[in-house]
């Protein structure tokens, strides 16, 4: 990262959980990242939200860490590029962007679309970059779990999209009682935020901010929550037992989930119910703070379209091509332009909602 600017005044220094709960998570805003959670001993999770369980210092730490509560992301931009992106780059920052994929079949076997995420985690861990990966894993129902991967076969065993909301930088926490002094992380764009928060804040906020190691992205549009979307779509809708589905999959504009050789889909416009509410105010499709982001959009089938964005981000890329891990080939023009038109979707969503969020009274402090 380049030298730290400051963060703003942090007059958030004597708010507590009170406030997160008033401005954040009454008002659906949440994103349920589980940075919070990760970082104050006195938050828990209880049915999808963050809660208090203990006394509640008033410390801000809460409020500080929370991509919802305010977000710069021009001052971010500079901590993290050295400069903030400009409005001809939809995509955020980058330097490079391609298809990729694993030549590992295995990776490939377990993997939502090229493995890369797998395959560039697997490398780092393998070199020495990262000591270990927190990753998003599932059970048999498809509940997620977060998991501290500290070997290939249980990165591997993570592989693959669960379209449902995980607190996963909880894991991030584990990660660092455990012991873990260079943590690769992987998810969603505002857990990237979070996370990307944790390392810009200055004193009194710095607790393992230098652990963390390694971001990789992954191009979102929206999540969905568990108990709607199972009941709501796959047991309701599809009459499929949550331990039944093999696989889901957004592709052209339907949502599909694979199961006993049968493909189930409706399109993505009828699943709107089951989106959870706080992606509403997020204008960021491919983890625009990631120093590598990767999505499924843009690429033929079975590869990924990856975004490298920071020398780190660009080294390890390159490495793992150079190894053999990933193969490349080149992203069309009309791949492009489908990444940057979602991109601007989001964009466009993001601003209908924080004004209709203004005209009931709900500020978003977000500088784009
Ligand atoms: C909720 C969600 C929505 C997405 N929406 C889009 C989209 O609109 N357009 C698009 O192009 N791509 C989208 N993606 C990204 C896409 O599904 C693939 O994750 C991406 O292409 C990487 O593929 P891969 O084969 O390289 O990943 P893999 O090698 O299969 O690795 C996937 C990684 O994703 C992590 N992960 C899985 N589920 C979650 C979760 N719920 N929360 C956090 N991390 C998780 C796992 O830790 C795993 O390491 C979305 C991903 C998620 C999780």
């Amino acid at each position: 990262m380049a030298a730290k600017e400051k963060y703003r005044e942090p007059t958030y220094l004597e708010y507590g959980f009170g406030e997160l709960e008033h401005d954040v998570i009454k008002k659906e805003l949440c994103c349920y990242c589980g940075t919070c959670i990760a970082f104050c001993p006195k938050i828990d999770k209880k049915e999808n939200r963050p809660e208090l369980i203990e006394y509640d210092p008033l410390c801000g730490l809460c409020y500080a860490y929370c991509p919802r509560s305010f977000l710069d992301m021009p001052l971010i931009e500079k901590n993290v590029f050295g400069r903030s992106r400009s409005e001809d780059e939809p995509l955020g920052i980058y330097d490079k962007v391609v298809s990729a994929r694993s030549s590992g079949s295995d990776i490939l076997g377990s993997a939502q679309d090229g493995g890369v995420v797998t395959a560039l985690l697997a490398r780092a861990l393998e070199t020495g970059v990262i000591d270990c990966a927190v990753v998003t894993g599932r059970d048999e129902n498809w509940r997620t779990v977060s998991k501290v991967a500290t070997t290939v076969e249980e990165i591997v065993a993570c592989a693959g999209t669960k379209y449902t909301i995980n607190p996963s930088v909880e894991g991030v926490q584990t990660a660092m009682d455990q012991g873990y002094k260079k943590i690769g992380f992987t998810g969603t764009p505002c857990q990237i935020q979070a996370l990307r928060k944790v390392q810009s804040l200055e004193e009194p906020y710095q607790f393992g901010q230098e652990k963390i190691a390694l971001l990789i992205g992954l191009f979102c549009m929206e999540n969905f929550e568990y108990e709607s979307l199972f009941q709501g779509l796959v047991k309701g809708t599809f009459g499929i037992e949550p331990e039944k589905v093999e696989r889901f999959e957004i592709q052209k504009g339907m949502f599909r989930v694979l199961s006993g050789g049968d493909v189930h889909e409706v399109p993505l416009d009828d699943t709107k119910d089951y989106v959870w509410k706080g992606c509403g105010p997020c204008f960021d499709f491919t983890a625009e703070l990631a120093d590598v982001s990767v999505g499924s959009v843009g690429s033929k089938n079975g590869w990924s379209t990856v975004l490298t964005r920071t020398k780190q981000g660009s080294t390890l890329y390159e490495d793992a091509l150079k190894s053999g891990a990933l193969e490349e080939d080149g992203v069309t023009k009309k791949g492009m332009a489908l990444v940057e038109r979602l991109a601007k979707e989001k964009e466009d969503r993001f601003r209908t909602t924080v004004s209709d969020l203004a005209m009931r009274g709900v500020p978003v402090e977000i500088k784009r």
